[in-house]
């Protein structure tokens, strides 16, 4: 069975999980249903947005044949969406991490906040100990890898703040879902709220490779890519068909690394009517952190959509950013059996 389908079927069961709240304040909205129906047509022009083309053998959308999920489904089924008394996306460090990994989680953790302009908080980190863990060599090292299923049980749900709309665990330690995967990037429990996800094949030191500037770069682009995507199918968000889009599923590093970290129209539409974030105030903070992390075609392609969101005159797309990201699904070596 692959991880990236049970995190879809994941993501129809958990649609429903914003309506268990008991106390006023995990009722209230956090900010006014915006209408976004009568937003500006810029918002949502597709002018510097690409449309997705035919998927070639192998790649996600050929294998995985998904229905595709309307802004009108979206909103009709009820997804979670922030209130006053539960509104922090909350992040846990899961099995050591050195002081250099640390950091990084916080640059994640600022990310987050700038994407989805909601605070995110990083809480107490998580130790592996009591997960079922086993030992797999890779390249003639021996490595330890841990079961998603009891982080997600075990360890995560329990650790649940009451205050948060979810709990991301992130961990550098390699990850399998079960017994029949070679690994899994990483798994969620939408109904629960709770995922984990692992970054460190993101980064050249797992694959014995040098950590030069480039490598860390994309490392971390990677990273900041998953998280992103992981995060908007906790607010119920399903896999964007339409556009280029970070909410595109994929069956790669190699297909995932081609795929925008940007939200196309109708993703933007969905998280928009969700969150309730202000358009421009959201692209300028992007802005600010793709020119603090060194993401110059980032920042370049935030900056026309703040020109065009404002009214301004922009070119077409062909210059837009295209970053990189992950899936779930990518295989060490030969394929798992498939259910
Ligand atoms: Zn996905
Ligand atoms: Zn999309």
């Amino acid at each position: 069975m692959r991880p990236a389908i049970v995190l879809a079927a994941a993501v129809l069961v958990g649609l429903s999980w914003g309506r268990d709240c008991s106390a006023d304040d995990s009722r209230r909205l956090l900010r006014p249903s915006p209408r976004v129906l009568m937003d500006p047509a810029v918002y949502y022009s597709p002018l510097l947005f690409t449309k997705k083309g035919e998927p070639k053998p192998g790649e996600w959308m050929a294998e995985h044949p998904e229905p595709r999920q309307s802004f009108s489904e979206y909103a009709r089924s009820g997804p979670i969406r922030p209130t006053r008394g539960r509104h922090t996306l909350a992040i846990s460090p899961v099995g050591p991490m050195s002081e250099e990994e640390k950091a990084r989680l916080a640059v994640l953790r600022e990310f987050l906040e700038a994407y989805y302009t909601l605070p995110v908080r990083i809480v107490k980190p998580l130790d592996l100990a009591g997960v079922t863990s086993r030992q797999r060599s890779i390249f003639g090292r021996t490595l330890r890898q841990y079961l998603t299923g009891d982080i997600l049980h075990q360890i995560l749900r329990p650790a649940l703040p009451s205050d948060a709309m979810c709990l991301l665990g992130v961990t550098m330690e390699d990850l399998y879902p079960e017994p029949s995967w070679n690994y899994v990037f990483g798994q969620a429990m939408l109904t629960q709220r709770v995922g984990v996800y692992s970054l460190v094949r993101f980064y050249p030191t797992f694959w014995g490779r040098s950590e030069t500037d480039a490598a860390m770069q994309k490392g971390l682009v990677r990273s900041l890519h998953t998280l992103v995507h992981e995060t908007g199918h906790m607010f119920g968000v399903h896999h964007c068909q339409q556009y280029d889009c970070v909410m595109n599923g994929s069956n790669s590093l190699a297909e995932s690394d081609t795929q925008p970290i940007h939200l196309c129209p109708v993703c933007l539409r969905k998280f928009r009517w969700d969150i309730g974030f202000d358009m421009i105030a959201r692209y300028e903070a992007l802005r600010k952190f793709y020119e603090a992390h060194g993401m110059k075609v980032e920042a370049a392609w935030v900056a026309k959509r703040i020109g065009q969101c404002r009214g301004e005159k922009v070119a077409a797309a062909g210059g837009q950013a295209v970053s990189p990201t992950r899936e779930q699904t990518e295989k060490e070596h030969a394929p798992s059996p498939a259910t």
